[in-house]
Order: structure tokens, then C-alpha cells, then sequence
């Protein structure tokens, strides 16, 4: 079977399937047929020894010594003739001496080549096959013994096997030509099975190979009814295509975005510039005209990175590096930094929190949600107002929350304020990205969480509320 493995590559799955199917059906219906011929010769030689010894026992009782040498005697009484009868139907009889020497041979032989004796000097009932003038033929010898149980001679007994090689010739002929037809057929049912098996990969290689990238969005047809490998390749190869298309729209997000939101400032900068260059200047307009240009740079700069955070974090897997985490302890760990920024502002803030709420997140990016929302807090609260930040532990959740008595927003803007680059209308004229609060949601989505904005409207404050799973209680903690 090495041949088979040898087999060409650039031959199709379909061809070495069927190949392989057809050598195994050869091998089988080889072996069966070898075991059938062997045991049908079998049978037909016991058949034909049964024969034999009919032959020999009608003949033994006319049998005698004479003189040391066996004889017939009587023998025209016996009703048989098939010792007298030549051909297929024919017993060659003859009578030997106990050295094998032929003392009577019956009348049939008279047309035949002599024989061979081939007996041997082992005192029992032998039986052989042989050629005789070139067709098959079967001898037994059963030895005679007088009273005193002294061998006086053999009795051989002779017959023509024709009927059995006919038919054993037919029978080799019929298993031949059966096999070699049986594994022609096996070999083309395999190979049209095989062919309508992968039938659903051909058609997933013609559909994959019409995607490109920019058809992303196409998927490989999944095979309905059955779960089989064919299903399960489709629809993995679907999902390494969503995520790709995934991956290829949140590079072409970043590079719009970042396009759309440097290319305004550098044209402000770039026409700043140009004015100040157009004609000498004192030394104080160029200075300013160069702390302008320096924040601009700083928004821009902080644009990027806020652009690249983002990328970065939808590419991570957040679930792997998530861990029990109490939020009450990471609240209460930038509690005084925040009560000291709050003071600077002019503005009130307090704090209300549970003993623990554990969540299971990563623990820094816990850290820059609660930073995101007080600073906006503290940026969009006038002076004199107040910023209140809690902790509860609901039914199976924890909810983070802060309010505030600050400008507020129009109720309808809620759902658009996660998104990147969204300014809200009461926010005009105050500095900021438009990036922080969809930094937000995507670190509270990444670890299963979800976010949410309300306002009664501009001028009326503001609530950012943040929920998370709750997480059982770290053994050592509890
Ligand atoms: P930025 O603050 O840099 O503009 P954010 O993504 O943090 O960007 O916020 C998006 C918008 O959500 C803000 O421009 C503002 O309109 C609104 N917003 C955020 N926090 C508050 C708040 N505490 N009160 C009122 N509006 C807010």
C-alpha cells in the first residue's frame, strides 16, 4: 500500500478517496475470494476421496492373497464397471506388491500413458493428487494386510478430477472477473461519492476565493440541516472573516478619524502660521502666535493618543487580563486627589460608598473610568456646584455613578455622547477631544459591562451611570 501514499499530490482529494477506497476492496475481496477457492478445492477433493473409498470398499472384498501377492478373484460378480470404464467415469484399479510393484492393472488402463506408482513405505490409507497425461487426477492407496496383519500388497484406486477443475477453473474465473468488476464499479462510486462530499468545499473555495479585502462583508455559504466538519468549517472560517472585517474597519476608522480631526487644527495652525510669516512682526506676536501653535499641538497630540488608546483597546482581549477587583477600595484609593481637584474648582464633592462591590475587570482600566467621568464632572460643573459619586451592589450588578449639578445636556443627545468625537451642544467653547467617554464604553463593553447618560436638560446637570456583573467574592477577601 506505500504505492498509495506515493500517490501525486496534484491529484484531487476526490481521486486519491477513491483510489484508496478501491486498493481496500481489492485487498478484501482478494483475501475472501483466495479463502473461498481454497476451501471449495477442498471440498471437492473430500468429495471425490468419498469416491474413491465407495470405489475401494465395493472392490476390497475381492481382494485375497496368493501366495504372498494380492489377487482379484470373482471379480466379474461385481456389479460396478467403472473399473472397466474409461474417461471421467473411469476407476483405474490396480493391484500392487508391497514393494509397489504392479501385479494387475484393470482393463481401462490398456488406452492410457503407464503410471506412477507413488506409494510410500508408510503402512496406512495415502491419497494423492497428480498430472496424469495432463489432466488431474487422484490416486488413494489402501494397504492389504493378511490375517496375521502382514502387508501383502496395495489396493490403488484411481480417477479423473475433471469435473472438479472445470468447475474450479469457473469459480476462479467468476471470482476474478467479479473482483475486477467490483472495484471498478467501488472505484467510480468513490470517486462520484467523494466528489459530491466535497462538493460544499469547492463551493467554499469558489466563494472564498471571490472575497478580497475589500468584500469583507460576504460570507461562505453554511451548509442547513446538518452540524457536520463541512458546517463547522464554514462557520469558523466565517467568524475568522467578522473578525477580520472587524479588525479592517477599526483601522479604517482610526485612519478617517485621525484624517478628519488633525487635518482641521494642522489647516488652523498651518494659516496661523502663514499670517504671522507674512511680514516682520515684534517679539511678543510671534510669542503668542507660538503658544497658539504650541496648544494646538497639545490637542492634537492628545487626540492621537486618545485615537490610539482606543485602537489599542479594541484589540486587546480584556477578558484574559480581567480580575476581581473591589471598585469600593479603587474609589476610596483616588478619593483625596479627587476631593483635592474638586476644592481647586470651587466645587462640593462627596462621596457615597458600600463596604465592598467586587467586579471582575482590569483593574487600570477601572482606574481611568472613574478618572474620564470625575474630570468631566469637574470640567463641565461650574463653580459652586456639587459632583456626587456612588457605589451600590443591585440584584447581580454593581452600578458606578456620578452627578453632577454642571451644564448638562439636551436629553436627546444621551445615546450620541459614547460616541467618538461627539461634542455636545452645552460643551461648546470648553476644551476637550470628544474621545473620553467613548474610551469609556469601550473598557466597561470590553469587560461586559454597559454605560448610560441622562440629563433633565442644558443647564440641569447631568448623572454617567456604569454597570457591571457582579463577581463572587475572591475566597480570601470574603
Ligand atoms: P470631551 O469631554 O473631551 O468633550 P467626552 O467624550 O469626555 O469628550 O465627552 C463627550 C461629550 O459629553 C462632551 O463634549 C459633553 O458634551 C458631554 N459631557 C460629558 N460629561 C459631561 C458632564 N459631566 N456634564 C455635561 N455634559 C457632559
Amino acid at each position: 500500500m506505500t504505492w498509495l501514499r506515493r500517490l501525486p499530490h496534484r491529484w484531487s482529494i476526490s481521486v486519491r478517496l477513491a483510489l484508496w477506497y478501491a486498493a481496500t476492496l481489492l485487498v478484501l475481496l482478494g483475501l475472501f475470494a483466495a479463502f473461498s477457492y481454497v476451501s471449495f478445492h477442498m471440498a471437492r477433493h473430500r468429495d471425490f476421496d468419498q469416491h474413491l473409498i465407495h470405489e475401494t470398499r465395493q472392490l476390497m472384498p475381492f481382494v485375497q492373497e496368493r501366495a504372498g501377492v494380492p489377487v482379484f478373484v470373482a471379480l466379474d460378480t461385481l456389479r460396478s464397471v467403472a473399473y472397466q470404464t474409461d474417461g471421467i467415469y473411469g476407476t483405474y484399479v490396480r493391484l500392487l506388491r508391497p514393494d509397489g510393484r504392479v501385479v494387475y492393472e484393470s482393463p481401462n488402463f490398456a488406452r492410457h500413458d503407464s503410471l506412477p506408482v507413488r506409494v510410500q513405505p508408510v503402512l496406512d490409507v495415502q491419497v494423492y493428487s497428480h498430472t496424469w497425461e495432463g489432466k488431474p487426477a487422484r490416486t488413494r492407496y489402501t494397504p492389504l494386510f493378511d490375517e496375521a496383519g502382514r502387508l501383502f500388497g496395495w489396493l490403488e484406486v484411481t480417477g479423473f478430477e475433471w469435473s472438479l477443475h472445470r468447475e474450479l477453473h469457473h469459480l476462479g474465473l467468476v471470482l476474478g472477473l467479479g473482483i475486477v468488476l467490483s472495484v471498478l464499479l467501488a472505484a467510480l462510486g468513490g470517486y462520484w461519492l467523494a466528489r459530491r462530499a466535497l462538493q460544499p468545499v469547492a463551493l467554499l473555495t469558489a466563494t472564498a476565493r471571490q472575497m478580497g479585502a475589500d468584500n469583507l462583508a460576504a460570507r461562505l455559504p453554511v451548509p442547513g440541516g446538518v452540524q457536520d466538519e463541512l458546517t463547522e468549517l464554514a462557520e469558523t472560517f466565517n467568524d475568522l472573516l467578522a473578525r477580520l472585517a472587524a479588525s479592517l474597519e477599526r483601522e479604517r476608522r482610526f485612519t478617517d478619524n485621525a484624517a478628519h480631526e488633525l487635518l482641521t487644527p494642522l489647516s488652523a495652525l498651518r494659516s496661523e502660521l502663514e499670517v504671522a510669516l507674512r511680514r516682520p512682526r515684534q517679539a511678543a506676536y510671534y510669542r503668542e502666535v507660538l503658544e497658539e501653535a504650541l496648544r494646538d499641538v497639545e490637542r492634537m497630540t492628545e487626540t492621537v493618543r486618545g485615537l490610539l488608546h482606543l485602537a489599542r483597546l479594541e484589540r486587546t482581549d480584556a477578558h484574559e487580563r480581567a480580575r476581581p477587583t473591589d471598585l469600593v477600595e479603587r474609589c476610596q484609593s483616588r478619593l483625596k486627589d479627587w476631593q483635592a481637584r474638586f476644592e481647586q474648582a470651587g466645587l462640593r464633592f462627596e462621596a457615597v460608598l458600600p463596604a465592598h462591590a467586587w467586579v471582575c475587570v482590569v483593574p487600570e482600566y477601572l482606574d481611568e473610568v472613574l478618572d474620564n467621568l470625575l474630570s468631566n464632572a469637574c470640567k463641565y460643573t461650574p463653580p459652586g456646584g456639587r459632583v456626587r459619586l456612588e457605589v451600590h451592589r443591585l440584584d447581580g450588578q454593581i452600578r458606578l455613578r456620578v452627578t453632577d449639578t454642571g451644564i448638562g445636556f439636551d436629553p436627546a443627545e444621551a445615546a450620541h455622547l459614547f460616541d467618538r468625537f461627539y461634542r455636545g451642544r452645552s460643551a461648546e467653547g470648553r476644551p476637550g477631544s470628544g474621545l473620553g467617554l467613548a474610551i469609556v464604553r469601550a473598557i466597561v463593553e470590553a469587560c461586559g459591562g454597559s454605560v448610560q447618560a441622562w440629563s433633565p436638560g442644558p443647564g440641569k446637570g447631568s448623572t454617567f451611570e456604569v454597570y457591571w456583573p457582579a463577581c463572587p467574592v475572591p475566597a480570601l477577601s470574603a
